[in-house]
C-alpha cells in the first residue's frame, strides 16, 4: 500500500484549463473521494495519477518516489472504471486472470490469486460462467476481481457505480467500504454522487473548475462547508 501525493498538478487541453494547481496528500489506507460537477477535471485528475494522461505541469508522488516518468505497468495502480467491459467470450476466472497471463505469470500462481479475489468478493461460485450470464452486481464485481488479483499499491475508480440501479448501488457501497477494510489499500475514488462520498470517505475533495474548492473529512464538510458552492453540492440531492 502507499501514499500518493500530488503536488500542482496541471493539465491544459490546448487552451483549456482542465487542472489548475491541485495538491492532495493522500495517507496510506485512505479512502479519498474526488467530487464535483461534471466536467470539473475529476476523471482527467484520476488517469494523470494512473499514468493514462501526460501532465502539464507539478509532480504525482506514489510511494515516495516520484512517478511522473512512469508508465501505468510502473506505477502499479489498479483503476476500475464506470464503462468496465469484461470479455465476453472468457469465463470470470479468465477475465479475472487476464492480465497477470499476460504479465508472464504461472498458471497455478494465477488460479490462485483469483481464487482468493474470488473469496473476497463472494464470486467463487460464479467463477466458470460467462458476463452475459451475470447480473449487473456481479459484472462489478468481477470489474473489481480484475484490479484486486494484481495487488496494486494504490486503486482509482471513476464513477464505478454510476450505470447500476439504486438498489444495487447502495450494496456496492458497502461492498467497496468492506473491501477497503479489509485490503487496507489507499483508494481515490471519483464520484457525482453526493450521498456516496459523505457515506464512503475518509476525506472528501471538492472540485470546482480544476481547483480545490475545500477539503475535509465528510463531518467537516457538512458542519463547516467553507462556501455556498459546497453547502449546495453536498446539500443537493443525488
Ligand atoms: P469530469 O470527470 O469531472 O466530468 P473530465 O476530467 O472528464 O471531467 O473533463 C474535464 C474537462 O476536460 C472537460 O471540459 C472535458 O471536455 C475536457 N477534456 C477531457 N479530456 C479531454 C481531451 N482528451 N481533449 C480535450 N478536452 C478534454
Ligand atoms: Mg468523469
Amino acid at each position: 500500500m502507499a501514499t500518493v501525493q500530488v503536488s500542482n498538478l496541471r493539465k491544459s487541453f490546448g487552451a483549456l484549463d482542465v487542472v489548475q494547481g491541485v495538491s492532495i496528500d493522500i495517507a496510506d489506507g485512505e479512502f479519498l473521494i474526488l467530487v464535483g460537477p461534471s466536467g470539473c477535471g475529476k476523471s482527467t485528475l484520476l488517469r494523470m495519477i494512473a499514468g493514462l494522461e501526460d501532465i502539464s505541469g507539478g509532480r504525482i508522488d506514489i510511494g515516495g518516489r516520484v512517478v511522473n516518468a512512469l508508465s501505468p505497468k510502473e506505477r502499479n495502480i489498479a483503476m476500475v472504471f464506470q464503462n468496465y467491459a469484461l470479455y465476453p467470450q472468457m469465463t470470470v476466472a479468465q477475465n479475472m486472470g487476464f492480465s497477470l497471463e499476460i504479465a508472464g505469470m504461472k498458471k497455478a500462481e494465477i488460479q490462485k490469486k483469483v481464487e482468493e479475489a474470488a473469496e473476497i468478493l463472494g464470486l467463487k461460485p460464479l467463477l466458470q460462467r460467462k458476463p452475459s450470464q451475470l447480473s449487473g452486481g456481479q459484472r462489478q464485481r468481477v470489474a473489481m476481481g480484475r484490479a484486486i488479483v494484481r495487488d496494486p499499491d494504490v486503486f482509482l475508480f471513476d464513477e464505478p457505480l454510476s450505470n447500476l440501479d439504486a438498489k444495487l448501488r447502495v450494496q456496492m457501497r458497502a461492498e467497496i467500504k468492506a473491501l477497503h477494510q479489509r485490503l487496507g489499500s489507499t483508494i481515490v475514488y471519483v464520484t457525482h454522487d453526493q450521498v456516496e462520498a459523505m457515506t464512503m470517505a475518509d476525506r472528501i475533495v471538492v472540485l470546482r473548475g480544476g481547483r480545490i474548492e475545500q477539503i475535509g473529512t465528510p463531518l467537516q464538510l457538512y458542519d463547516r462547508p467553507q462556501n455556498m458552492f459546497v453547502a449546495g453540492f453536498l446539500g443537493s440531492p443525488s
